[in-house]
């Protein structure tokens, strides 16, 4: 439905975009994800028709979209502040796009009904903005802009004013309504949990270029490039040479894993927290013997810093003089302090790049 064919922007020296390719289906809930100063706002303002591209074209249903003014183009923008009006009630807040359009009282009226009942606001449609809480004001700003059914609706990082537990509810509701509306949403964001919850395909851009397109899972499970492993997975990233049985890491001897990949071929090995197995080990246990044979590999050091953060920990292992930095799944390492000593293991890598 949207295609966006080798578009670049560059800003005097620097590129926000660079030669970006995408196709986004009818009815996608689509993300752009990435660290701040990546480009994906340029490209969203791009679509909307505030910005235009050095190089490049754009199409909506095969048309150029970039000839056509942007209060022509039937794509409307959330924005980040909602941007009500204060003084006006709720559902004049969401009739006001329609009334400009010149569409009849009773359909707007009709119009505005049905939407509101979508969001779960029929209660509030006399309320004024600041009578609403953050999550209800969003949920306004929303109905807002579906209600003259734009074919692409652009959601800049929509839910990054919201507090942590709203935001959860948020992203469910969100893709309920995108679901229940069937109009196609783009949403910018830098938050890779945020677009791993929304998205069905998230393109992920680093440094005005886009390093994948894939579907959260995809992205979660195999990675690309080191950037995406990085960035999305939380992986630990081990870097050596294919060897016999896995991959040799300097200092580390060879780390359990099986690259289809040549002897010798440098490599990125990606293991992710969950996977990581780590056990106190106080001398060789049995336990650790059996890590041996059961994953395959072993690493044994002495844990030099240990900080929870939540689900993951953030463990500092010093194996033969180097300090390895790994993430682990607190579970696992609630008993290891700084100056145990420790084993892991991993089954099986997530992916060798
Ligand atoms: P953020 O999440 O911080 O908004 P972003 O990924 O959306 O970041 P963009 O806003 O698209 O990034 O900016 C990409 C790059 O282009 C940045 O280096 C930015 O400073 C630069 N840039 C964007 N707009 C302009 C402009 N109008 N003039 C000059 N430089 C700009």
């Amino acid at each position: 439905m949207l295609k966006i064919n080798g578009v670049s922007r560059r800003f005097g020296d620097v590129t926000a975009l660079s030669e970006v390719s995408l196709e986004i289906r009818q009815g996608e809930f689509f993300a752009l994800l990435g660290p701040s100063g990546c480009g994906k706002t340029t490209l969203l303002r791009i679509l909307a028709g505030f910005e235009f591209p050095d190089e490049g074209s754009v199409t909506l249903d095969g048309e150029n979209l970039l000839s056509q003014p942007a209060h022509r183009r039937p794509i409307n923008l959330m924005f980040q502040s909602y941007a009500l009006f204060p003084h006006m009630t709720v559902a004049k807040n969401i009739a006001y796009g329609l009334e400009r359009e010149k569409v009849s009282r009773s359909e707007v009226r009709r119009r505005v009904e049905e939407v509101l009942e979508k969001v779960g606001l029929s209660a509030m449609a006399g309320r004024r903005p600041h009578q609403l809480s953050g999550g209800q004001r969003q949920r306004v700003a929303l109905a807002r802009a579906i209600v003259k059914r734009p074919r692409l609706l652009l959601l800049d990082e929509p839910l990054s004013a919201l507090d942590k537990k709203v935001r959860a509810e948020m992203q469910l509701e969100l893709k309920r309504l995108q679901n229940e509306v069937g109009i196609t949403f783009v949403v910018v964001t830098h938050d890779q949990e945020e677009a791993m919850s929304l998205a069905d395909r998230i393109a992920v851009f680093s440094a005005g270029r886009v390093e994948q397109v894939d579907a959260p899972v995809e992205l979660y499970e195999r990675p690309a490039t080191r950037f995406v492993a990085d960035f999305v997975g939380a992986n630990n990233l081990f870097e050596g040479q294919v060897a016999a049985g896995g991959l040799a890491a300097d200092g580390l001897g060879v780390l359990p894993g099986a690259p289809d990949l040549p002897a010798g071929t440098p490599a990125l090995l990606a293991v992710r927290p969950e996977r990581i197995r780590l056990i106190e080990a106080t001398e060789v246990t049995d336990e650790a013997e059996q890590l041996k044979v059961v994953d395959g590999g072993v690493l044994r050091g002495e844990a030099v810093d240990v900080s929870f953060y939540g689900g993951i920990s953030h463990v500092s292992v010093r194996v033969e003089g180097h300090p390895v930095p790994v993430l682990v799944a607190t579970q696992g390492a609630t008993k290891v302090r700084a100056g145990s000593s420790v084993a892991l293991s991993w089954a099986e890598p997530d992916g060798v790049l």
